[in-house]
């Protein structure tokens, strides 16, 4: 029977089932980082550093009877999982959930989650003195980094750059338009359909000058890149058979299987399953996973669970500071600020995450 189970980063997915499959096999959770990152929390964070505290998790009370490792992982084989100190794990079922990067100061640069703080208290005492801020990208974080510095500062000019005619434009119209109703009562500018020509850097805050591509300047103290996820997959590319897909992650099969190694599956952000790069998504592919094992361990072949699906219609929550705000739910449809407020904006689901990770919510 398959026991030993080695899970790859402890992000959204690594961390929860790790934490799931703990009663039932022995589990290694090989982390770098000294605590979990509530990514959802560090947009907010920007205008309350005070957040940082609670929305950075230990890893400490995460499992009961298996344990975390706190180093980088460097290979995997079928075999098992190499760490960059020479240790080898020898593994049954190795998960790979390397996740994936962002700007700062929204996720830490690597294993060290001090990068995040000294990053977070730079952008803080920024923002703190700007009066104008521009942010390059209108996805989720950008538009709630917008919400965020508009609702801690109604007198800072914020300025919103999409490159897409719309906001949102893979969700219902409905929200795209009421997003944009709501920055625009914030007093948000938006340049929408617009492209940056470039970039001094996607990584950090700056301060520069920016050019649009319809020839137009935009001279803010501090301009925030906000233009996705980089996904993590140097794990992954060097095994048989994997291959990198449109947007820069590794294709799965409906398996979840990134390669041609049987007992290697992968999931989040660094893989492409059908899903977007978010929490939601790993709200659907964690309970598939834990299924999936927990028939693994009891001798099934993995093709004898039902393949995991995507999302068709995934939700999506977009809190505008801790008051405004909209969400799309299906079947519910678009909601405005006081579902959004109550469900996510008031807390952020830091509660929840705390929970997980065995700390007062
Ligand atoms: C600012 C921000 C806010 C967001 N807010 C939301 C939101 O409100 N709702 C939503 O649905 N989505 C949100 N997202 C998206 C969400 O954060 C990601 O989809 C989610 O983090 C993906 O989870 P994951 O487990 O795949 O990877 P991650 O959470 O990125 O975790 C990956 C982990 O793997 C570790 N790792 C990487 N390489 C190695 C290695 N070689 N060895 C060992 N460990 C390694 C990393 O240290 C990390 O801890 C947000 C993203 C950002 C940047």
């Amino acid at each position: 029977m398959n026991r030993n189970i080695v899970i790859v980063g402890g992000g959204y997915i690594g961390a929860e089932l790790a934490r799931r499959l703990d009663p039932v096999a022995d589990i290694t959770l090989v982390e770098p980082r000294a605590a979990f990152v509530h990514a959802a929390a560090m947009i907010r964070a920007v205008v309350q550093p005070e957040l940082l505290d609670r929305a950075l998790l230990p890893y400490d009370n995460l499992l009961t009877r298996g344990r975390v490792i706190r180093e980088r992982a460097t290979a995997i084989d079928s075999d098992g999982v190499t760490l960059a100190d020479g240790r080898r794990l020898m593994a049954d079922i190795i998960v790979v959930a390397t996740g994936s990067g962002y700007a700062a100061p929204f996720k830490p640069n690597g294993g060290d989650v001090d990068t995040l703080r000294q990053a977070n208290a730079a952008s803080h005492a920024a923002v703190m003195n700007a009066r104008s801020v521009a942010i390059i990208g209108a996805g989720a974080v950008g538009i709630e980094l917008a919400g965020e510095i508009k609702a801690a500062r109604p007198a800072c000019e914020v300025t919103l750059v999409s490159d897409t005619a719309s906001l949102l434009p893979t969700y219902p119209p409905r929200l795209g338009a009421e997003m944009e109703r709501q920055l625009s009562v914030l007093g948000v500018t938006l340049q929408l359909g617009r492209r940056v020509t470039a970039l001094p850097t996607k990584t950090a805050p700056f301060s520069e000058i920016v050019s649009l591509d319809n020839g137009e300047t935009i001279r803010a103290d501090l301009v925030f890149p906000a233009t996705g996820a980089c996904p993590r997959t140097d794990l992954l590319t060097p095994l048989p058979d994997a291959r990198i897909g449109a947007d820069g992650r590794v294709v799965a099969d409906r398996w979840m299987r990134p390669s041609a190694l049987p007992n290697v599956l992968a999931a989040g952000d660094a893989v492409d399953l059908g899903d977007a790069m978010t929490i939601v998504a790993t709200t659907r592919q964690v309970p598939w996973l834990e299924r999936a094992i927990r028939s693994m361990l009891a001798g099934r072949q993995l093709d004898r669970t039902p393949p995991y699906t995507p999302w068709r219609n995934p939700p999506i929550l977009l809190p505008l500071g801790p008051q405004m705000g909209a969400s799309y739910l299906p079947p519910a449809g678009v909601q405005g600020p006081i579902p959004t407020r109550l469900i996510k904006g008031r807390a952020l689901f830091v509660p929840k995450h705390r929970r997980q990770f065995g700390l007062g919510g």
